[in-house]
């Protein structure tokens, strides 16, 4: 939208910057040719003692004469700055509009965000919100130089916005509108809160039921050592359901402030995968369940921490023992893959269980999220296990990928790269 003729302008503006940049060289040049034509050659001399004189005032005001030319110029690179180069330049919405209120110009973002709007269409029409229609009177008015409100678009897909208007320099006649899309932000402090809510209702539940059984010992069952017993080993399990639940919430909370350290040292997996296998003995055989190990030959090592792996591999061989139980047996692999584009190691964990229902599989790395909670109840589950084990994975450049078939059981596989 630059105006006709700017071009031209601009130009005679650089070369009146120019000329006056270079005054005091073509001032003695012409006093020098004046007195050559006033005095023929008798005085010679003082032409060149002028010219002289120039050339060591130069460097002095030059100095001074340049900055103040930068300025001028950059004065001039800004008039002829194009309000449509900068409002593209923008990465947010932007629209600039009039005093009555319609629009002059917006940038691409604004087109792509909100659909059905042109040059000349009234703000007030396309923003019915009552927060946008006291925005735009606001600044109207002329009462607040620039306001911001908060508001949301609903369709085609619900976005908050932070919205600023404010005039555009003085006496333009033009006001600038700018949204700021809050909805991500907005998504994660829904998410914090729900996760506070669900830790709180998972200490809840025990701590509830710990409560209730101190007051029946205190009154009812007093006097009754066979009840007092088994209240006892009752409460005994609730607050070790409550230490397992704070245990995973530090753990978690410890992965999520350092979601991008990069672990750097030589894991073997074998050996990881060894022990993890050992220290789950006794609950596969508490669950009658065989561990079948199936490992490639040659070393298998990869760039990582040690303790966080084996946290991985312990939550999913835990899982495959409780929730795979009935298969009564679970195989454990480690192979090479990926020989081209991402070469790595697999460490996969089949059991031969229930199985996970499809719909299930893409949400089950979710805090808190289960397919049966009762289940998880029982098998001491918090619920916690698999979204530590993606934070574990999202630290080492891995994937999970679980593939399950309702009936036949579950595999749950990881793909760590062995270099990049
Ligand atoms: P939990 O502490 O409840 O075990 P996880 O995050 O480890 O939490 O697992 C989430 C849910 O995924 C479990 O509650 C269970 O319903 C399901 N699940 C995990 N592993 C298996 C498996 N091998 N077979 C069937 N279901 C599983």
């Amino acid at each position: 939208m630059a105006e006709p003729g700017a071009d031209e302008k601009a130009m005679a503006q650089t070369l009146a910057v120019r000329l006056w940049g270079s005054r005091w060289l073509l001032a003695a040049g012409v006093v020098a040719i004046l007195i050559a034509f006033a005095s023929a050659s008798a005085y010679v001399l003082v032409p060149a003692l002028l010219l002289l004189l120039a050339a060591a005032m130069l460097p002095v005001a030059g100095t001074r004469q340049s900055a103040q030319g930068a300025a001028a110029m950059e004065a001039i690179g800004l008039q002829r700055l194009s309000g449509e180069y900068l409002a593209a330049a923008v990465a947010d919405p932007l629209i600039i509009f009039d005093r009555a209120a319609s629009i002059v110009h917006a940038n691409a973002a604004a087109f792509a965000a909100f659909g059905g709007i042109a040059p000349g269409l009234s703000l007030s029409l396309k923003f019915r919100a009552p927060e946008m229609q006291a925005l735009l009177d606001g600044v109207l008015s002329g009462n607040v130089a620039s306001n911001v409100v908060d508001y949301t678009e609903k369709l085609p897909v619900e976005r908050a916005y932070r919205v600023s208007a404010s005039s555009v320099g003085h006496g333009t006649d033009l006001y600038v509108l700018v949204f700021k899309d809050q909805s991500e932000a907005r998504r994660i402090d829904r998410m914090r809160a729900d996760f506070i809510a669900n830790a709180s209702h998972e200490l809840r539940t025990p701590l509830a039921s710990i409560a209730g059984f101190i007051e029946t010992l205190r009154g009812p069952a007093r006097n009754d050592p066979a009840a007092r017993d088994q209240f006892l080993q009752i409460m005994q399990s609730q607050t070790g359901r409550m230490a397992r639940l704070i245990d995973d919430l530090l753990s978690l909370s410890r992965l999520e402030m350092k979601p991008y350290l990069k672990p750097g040292t030589e894991v073997d997996l074998r050996e990881t995968v060894d022990s993890v296998i050992d220290s789950l003995g006794p609950l596969a055989r508490e669950n009658s369940v065989a561990i079948e190990r199936d490992y490639a030959d040659g070393p298998l090592d990869v760039a990582g921490d040690r303790d966080e792996l084996f946290q991985v591999f312990e939550n999913l061989l835990e899982n495959a023992c409780k929730y795979g139980q009935s298969g009564g047996r679970v195989v454990v692999s480690i192979a090479r893959s990926g020989a081209g584009s991402e070469p790595g190691i697999d460490v996969t964990i089949r059991d031969f269980g229930p199985g996970i229902p499809e719909e299930h599989i893409p949400r089950i790395t979710e805090r808190f999220y289960r397919v049966d909670v009762e289940t998880s109840r029982t098998q001491k589950g918090t619920g916690l296990g698999l979204s530590i084990v993606k934070h574990i994975l999202t630290r080492h450049n891995a994937r999970l990928s679980i593939k399950s078939e309702v009936g036949k059981g579950a595999a749950f596989s990881v793909h760590l790269p062995t270099h990049g």
